[in-house]
């Protein structure tokens, strides 16, 4: 499926909560989208250990606890306005431009 998605309702600074896998219910700001692999990169979600390589201030190495990418598919945008989680609708505004809102509240998501 790699590259078949290049479009995602999710973007950098929204607020998710995440649907399934072991961080279920933990909500978190997004940090980066990467819509090539339909992936987001989600603040103390999917948090992984990494082994850094030792240095001379501290010859065992150290391990590291970092974001790892989730599928966009397993988180849901919560609504800045209602606070719930929601799927996201698409609105025509004035000019023609495109703006997401929330299907629960109907407030717009971005602003126009
Ligand atoms: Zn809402």
């Amino acid at each position: 499926m790699k590259g078949t998605w290049t479009y995602l309702d999710i973007r950098k600074g929204d607020m998710v909560v995440v649907l399934s896998g072991k961080d279920k219910g933990a909500k978190g700001k997004v940090i980066r989208t990467i819509p090539s692999e339909h992936k987001v990169l989600v603040e103390g979600v999917n948090m992984v250990s990494k082994n850094l390589r030792p240095t001379q201030k501290m010859p065992q190495g150290r391990i590291a606890k970092l974001e790892a990418p989730i599928l966009a598919s397993k988180v849901m945008l919560v609504c800045p306005s209602c606070h719930q989680p929601t799927r996201v609708a698409h609105r025509l505004i004035a000019g023609g431009k495109s703006v997401r809102s929330c299907r629960k509240c109907d407030e717009m998501i971005d602003k126009a």
